[in-house]
């Protein structure tokens, strides 16, 4: 699979918002959203585009896209997937998306951002229930704990991003004890405990086209 090896924010500034994408970057005076709002990427950058039906269900899929950073194929299947359970399937999908273990890695704060997490991940740095979990994609379940392996507790990005944690904002459906560096899966994420600017139903329309 090829992956984007460009630079992130030109992702937030097609979307003409802050998809946090880069870590700390992403509250600082640097931030390429921040500095120039109205720019689109390109040479000829300075319009907002007019979008057909079509183009704002695509936008609106693209955009979940990638704050998760998931390929075309992955971000496929979870939606298959939620199409397939009983329920509302856009809060389905984003409850599945959340439940990754590279997102709740980062939002518990042992990772500034999904992608730091994703790579923390798959080097081994945390346990799930005292086993090794290195597959990003984990689908995590209630009661779920979710530890620092003990080789990693010095590791100096996960203490620094945890200083970051309060301007990120924590989800009432995770619980975390700092000094023992371990959260828990309290209950499953719900529509509204998840903050993303994200229209669900745009995707849902966007799969269920003919
Ligand atoms: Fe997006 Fe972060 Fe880059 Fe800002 S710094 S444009 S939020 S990735």
């Amino acid at each position: 699979m090829s992956r984007y090896i460009g630079s992130v924010c030109r992702f937030c500034r097609r979307e003409g918002m802050k998809l946090f994408l880069k870590g700390d970057r992403c509250f600082s005076e640097k931030c390429s959203v921040d500095k120039r709002p109205e720019q689109t990427p390109g040479d000829h950058g300075l319009r907002r585009q007019k979008f057909s039906e079509y183009g704002i269900r695509l936008r609106e899929k693209q955009k979940a896209k990638r704050m998760y950073g998931l390929s075309e194929k992955q971000f496929s299947r979870y939606f298959e997937t939620a199409a397939s359970k009983k329920g509302v399937t856009g809060s389905l999908l984003i409850s599945l998306l959340e439940r990754r273990l590279d997102n709740v890695v980062y939002k518990l704060g042992f990772s500034s951002s999904r992608k730091e997490a994703r790579i923390m991940v798959r080097h081994g740095h945390f346990m799930v229930n005292n086993s090794k979990v290195d597959i990003p994609s984990y689908q995590l379940k209630v009661d779920d704990a979710i530890a620092v392996s003990e080789k990693s507790r010095k590791v100096g990005r996960i203490l620094q991003s945890l200083e970051g944690l309060s301007r990120r904002g924590f989800p009432e459906w995770l619980e975390l004890d700092q000094e023992k560096l371990v959260g828990t899966v309290k209950r499953l994420p719900e529509r509204q405990d998840v903050t993303i600017p994200i229209e669900e139903q745009l995707i849902v329309e966007f799969y269920s086209r003919v």
